[in-house]
């Protein structure tokens, strides 16, 4: 094929990828800006792999029908709320994807020598560096933050003395990987030997995160496939694969930083930082005993229908309960009532960035009624009832109060300051960050215990009495 020809459809591609990126950042546009992705990668994949013959199609074939079944079982059978599981193992696959592809570079060169059609030159050494360094980095640490999101592992901060100084050396013995790989290059020995340590660095970077960082250190790794990715589109003098990996990295890197904007911290604190638990706070007994108002959904009903405005602050356990259409409906009936109800959602409720507009889009909740943080809090001191479903660290106020709390200084929503708040969950056990919550002893909070749907769809039924 005309090398003219791949590259105006590698631009097309990168075109659809841009726009399929514009699209996806309103819930509106967002379904046609994955289609218009997913056709730019269509659109490369097969001008590569009509351009390219290097490996025989029933290679090519194997591969896709081996990974694209795997992805399509997985896809079908993952839960909502185990996403951040998958999206942690995809990004890992990622990275492993690049040192091999990297790995199988320098073998051809090695055994292709002068014949080979990728150049021994400057450009493929630093490129073969950083494909396998980040690929190797992301791959292991995202075995790890799947294995605490999944439970397998220590889900909170794991710390040993002196941490930082090991992870210091295992970069210096990087560095000097990365010289003997440009001093012997086409000897595979250091590249295999640098990834190797990248691969202890990769654990040993994410090891000590947890608790309510782990979203910032997915949405970190998620870049890091993408640059890796870049790295490896250097190396094959691909220019799709640098575009690709290059918008995935870069638009990794903008939602971390929003994710450490959400819960206070910088970048660097996250990752060298400790967000562990300065003090034990005190105890649910403490916090709980003899002060925690249950309620039930008529008395709540009741409440509702003397309402003028109402919120409801969405977390991980209308996920579980998958209560979003149950939320629906008593939308409709307080709307048709003249209740205004608004959503307030927060930038780490639930397991995944945007979770909660997810879950809110798929009840076809207007849009426009939901709110982000930052333009509901000013208002809860005006609303008479909020209504927290499933939510928890999102909206505790110790973040506020306790400087010493896992969770300080990450902003929540001030349900706090509503005339009424009513909280939706099962029990009284903690949120992800593990500890108790002031606000279900609050004097104006009514604790509504049940399954998130189960419970909203009792309400339904009395609303609808109640109003007639
Ligand atoms: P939390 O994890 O703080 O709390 C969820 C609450 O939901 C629990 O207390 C639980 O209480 C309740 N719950 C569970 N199942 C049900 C059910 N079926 N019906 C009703 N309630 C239920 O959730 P938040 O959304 O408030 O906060 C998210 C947390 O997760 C933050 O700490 C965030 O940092 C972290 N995180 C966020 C990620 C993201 O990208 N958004 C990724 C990873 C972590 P009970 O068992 O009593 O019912």
């Amino acid at each position: 094929m005309s090398p003219a020809i791949v590259n105006i459809a590698y631009l097309v591609a990168a075109s659809l990828f841009i726009f399929g990126l514009k699209g996806l950042t309103h819930p509106r546009t967002a379904v046609r800006g994955n289609m218009l992705g997913a056709l730019g990668m269509l659109l490369a994949i097969v001008v590569t792999l009509l351009d390219k013959s290097i490996v025989g199609y029933g290679v090519i074939f194997a591969g896709i029908v081996i990974g694209g079944g795997i992805g399509a079982v997985l896809a079908v059978r993952i839960q909502m709320t185990a996403m951040p599981q998958l999206v942690a193992i995809y990004n890992g696959f990622g990275g492993a994807a690049s040192v091999l592809v990297a790995g199988a570079a320098l073998f051809e060169i090695m055994v292709a020598g002068d014949a080979s059609p990728i150049p021994l030159d400057a450009q493929f050494s630093i490129a073969t560096f950083a494909s396998g360094l980040i690929g190797a980095v992301t791959f292991s640490g995202s075995l790890v933050a799947f294995g605490k999101l999944q439970g397998l592992t220590n889900e909170g901060s794991v710390r040993y003395p002196g941490d930082q100084i090991v992870k210091i050396a295992l970069a210096i013995v990087l560095v000097i990987f990365g010289v003997l790989m440009v001093q012997y290059a086409g000897s595979s020995a250091p590249y295999w030997l640098m990834v190797l340590v990248a691969l202890v660095i990769g654990v040993l970077v994410v090891i000590p995160i947890g608790g309510a960082d782990m979203p910032v250190v997915v949405a970190l790794l998620n870049s890091f496939s993408g640059l890796a990715a870049a790295a490896t589109g250097f190396i094959l003098y691909n220019t799709v694969l640098i575009v690709a990996g290059t918008l995935v990295g870069a638009s990794g890197l903008i939602l971390t930083m929003i994710m450490c904007k959400a819960m206070n911290r910088s970048l660097l604190n996250v990752i060298f930082g400790t967000f562990t638990v300065v003090d034990d706070g005190p105890s649910a007994d403490e916090v709980y005993a003899g002060k925690v108002k249950s309620t039930s959904p008529e008395e709540v009903a009741m409440l509702l229908s003397g309402a003028k405005r109402v919120v409801v602050v969405p977390g991980y356990g209308m996920a579980v309960a998958q209560a979003q259409h149950a939320v629906r409906e008593l939308f409709d009936i307080l709307e048709e009532h003249d209740i205004t109800m608004e959503f307030g959602v927060h930038p780490v409720a639930g397991r995944m960035p945007g979770h909660m507009n997810v879950l809110l889009a798929e009840a076809d909740i207007p849009y426009d009624r939901l709110k982000d943080m930052d333009e509901i809090n000013p208002s809860f001191k005006q609303i008479d009832c909020t209504i927290v479903i499933g939510a928890n660290d999102v909206v505790n106020p110790v973040a506020r109060t306790d400087p010493d709390s896992p969770i300080a200084g990450m902003p929540i929503l001030d349900v706090d300051y509503s005339k009424t708040v009513v909280v939706i969950k099962r029990s009284l056990s903690p949120g992800f960050a593990g500890i108790p919550n002031p606000l279900f002893a609050a004097d104006n909070t009514l604790m509504l215990f049940g399954d998130g749907k189960k419970m909203v769809e009792e309400m339904v039924k009395c609303v609808k009495e109640e109003l007639g």
